[in-house]
Order: C-alpha cells, then structure tokens, then sequence
C-alpha cells in the first residue's frame, strides 16, 4: 500500500436503543461522512460486534436498557483503547457530562442533533483515532503446537493487537488429545479465538509426534499463504516438548518471508530461552486470564494456567521490561512496522 493511497472510508458503530435515532445516525454518516455504518441496539450486541467489525469511531447513546452507554464506554475504553468514542443524550444535565467526560468521552453531543456538527466530530475523531494507532493494520500469525500454547505465550501481546484493531490468525496444529479430551479442547480453543476476535485454524497432527520437517512445515505454509502475515510469534527452540521444538523449526522455514518473527516463552521453556524484546501488557493481564480461563478442561490440572503463576511471570518479566507485567520474546527477525506496534502496546500500557 503507498502512502498515497486514499484513506479507506472510517467504520463507525452507532449504538442506540431507538432505532429510529440509529437509523437517522447511519443514514447521515454514509451521506455526509463517507463513513461504514454498523447500527447496535443495545450495548451488549455493540460489544458483540466490535471485535469483528473493528470500528474506529464509536457514536453511542447514554440511556439504555440493560449496559448503559456510559457502562459500555468503560468497557470500550479496557477493550480498544485507542478507539475514540462520541456520547449523546437528550437529557442535558451537569450530572451526565461530568461523569462522560470522567469515563473518558472524546466528545457530548446534545440531541436533537446538530448534523453538522455531528458529521464534523466524527471526520475528525476518525482521522484521529487512525493516526493513534498508527493507521497501517498488522496482520498477526500465532502458531502452537497444542491449544492454550499460543494463550499462554502471547495473550496480552495478541490482546493488545486485537486492541489495535490488527487481525489476528491462530493456527494450533494438534488438538492435543493427550493432555485431555480432543472435542472439548476444540471448543475451548473456539472460545478464545472468539474472545480475541481471532480466526482459527486447527489442525490434526499427532499430539507428542509433531515432525519439525516437510508436512508441519507445508501445513503451515498453506495458512502463510492464506494469511499473509506481517507478524508471526512461535515457540522457542529452547523448550524441552520436542512438539514445540518441532514447531519452531517447522515455523522457521515456513515464514522465511515473513518479514518480522518473534519466538514465545512455553511453561517448558529451558533456562536457554533468551528473550531481546519486552512487551508491556498490564493493560491486558486480566484479558489475558479471561482467555486462559476458556480453557477449562486444563486449570484444573495444569499449575501454569493458574491465574497467580500467569501473573508472576509476567511480573517477573517486567524488571527487564518495565511496568508491572511484561510477555517476553525472542525475536529471529524484524521490521521497523513491527516495532511501532509494540511501542503502541508500551505507550497504552
Ligand atoms: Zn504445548
């Protein structure tokens, strides 16, 4: 893409209970603004939708049945938090524009509605919003050898991603039937795709016999093929499970044009694990454990899914990095793009 290019037209999610005002709203930001226009009618289904439809302007209204606007707000604010966000209500009082400016509203709108004015905050928002998040998308490839591996290494990175309004592919090449029931990890590995708004690929190699070599490297082709990563993170070759050492190798030659390759730290890692790149992620701990948590069928028999050893972990790795909770990598290669996202997740940490 050449910086000339026209800016694409920005995606708005309007969220309001009337559905007349929502239709009013859309009807005029794909007239006058140019703009993609979701319409929700409640701040549950908005949430539904942001993680699909990635908006880079929200427009909302305050009185709702159910999540109220501001509630909703709060929420967008941990979620995307580069994501600018417009209240409205037609009850003008002190009480209500203090506490959305409190929550962090980027603007207050009155209704009725002053269309031009509308229409003006929405372009600016929109062009704002982009520049925080340094408009050009990621595109993320996570590869595990089991589920919850690729959770486990870089959930708060990917979360941050996610955040950033990057696109996210998993791919998990075994369903892991050795270490709990194959169906019941799919649909935990599902979950927290979803969770992350992330496509999954899951694939049927052999649990514990994972080659390093010609099929998992052509399996992983086909999905670098299909996704054109940007960014790929992997396991470590310093790991003492020979599948995840395998799909290092495997990952290795099957990315070898993928511009920007980061190796993540397993529970198995070994004391060679030597991690040049800290990524601060305190502002996506707890959606980190959310997406651990889909992994039911394992906390209960797996000490490193415990919410408390995730956390000193990635405590601990924040005397190199900074912060109070940092994902370590190892990087093999990189470009300066990749190194933007990762100064995007440290300055909204
Ligand atoms: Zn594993």
């Amino acid at each position: 893409m050449s910086p000339e290019a026209p800016p694409t037209a920005p995606r708005v999610l309007v969220v309001d209970d009337d559905p007349d005002v929502a239709l009013l709203v859309k009807v005029l930001l794909e007239r006058r603004a140019g703009a993609e226009v979701e319409v929700a009618t409640s701040g549950e289904s908005a949430l539904a939708r942001v993680s699909a439809f990635r908006p880079d302007l929200v427009v909302t209204d305050i009185e709702m049945p159910g999540l109220s606007g501001l509630e909703l707000l709060a929420e967008l604010r941990r979620r995307m938090p580069g994501v600018p966000v417009v209240v409205m209500t037609a009850h003008v009082s002190v009480e209500y524009a203090v506490s959305a400016l409190r929550a962090q509203a980027d603007e207050f709108l009155t209704k009725p509605l002053d269309n031009a004015r509308l229409v003006d905050v929405v372009q600016r928002l929109a062009e704002e919003g982009r520049a925080r998040r340094g408009h050009r998308r990621q595109t993320v490839l996570a590869v595990g050898a089991h589920p919850d591996d690729v959770e486990i290494g870089v959930g708060g990175i990917l979360d941050a991603h996610a955040a950033a309004g990057d696109e996210i592919t998993i791919l998990t090449l075994s369903r892991g039937s050795r270490g709990g029931n194959a169906d019941s990890r799919q649909g935990e590995s599902l979950a927290a795709a979803e969770l992350l708004g992330a496509r999954l690929f899951l694939k049927d190699l052999v649990d514990t016999e994972i080659s390093g070599g010609g099929a998992t490297v052509r399996l992983i082709e086909e999905v670098v093929a299909e996704v054109q990563p940007t960014v790929v993170y992997t396991h470590s070759v310093h790991d003492r499970h020979q599948d995840h050492r395998a799909v290092s190798e495997a990952t290795t030659v099957a990315t070898r044009r993928v511009g920007t390759v980061a190796c993540y730290q397993s529970p198995s890692a070994t004391i060679e694990f030597h991690p040049t790149r800290f990524v601060r992620i305190e502002d996506y701990l707890d959606r980190k454990l959310e997406l651990l948590a889909c992994f039911g069928s394992q906390t209960a028999s797996r000490d490193y899914l415990a919410p408390d050893f995730v956390t000193a972990t990635a405590r601990y790795w924040s005397r190199f990095g900074g912060g109070s909770a940092v994902e370590p990598l190892e990087i093999l290669r990189e470009t300066a793009e990749f190194v933007r996202v990762h100064a995007y997740a440290e300055q909204e940490a």
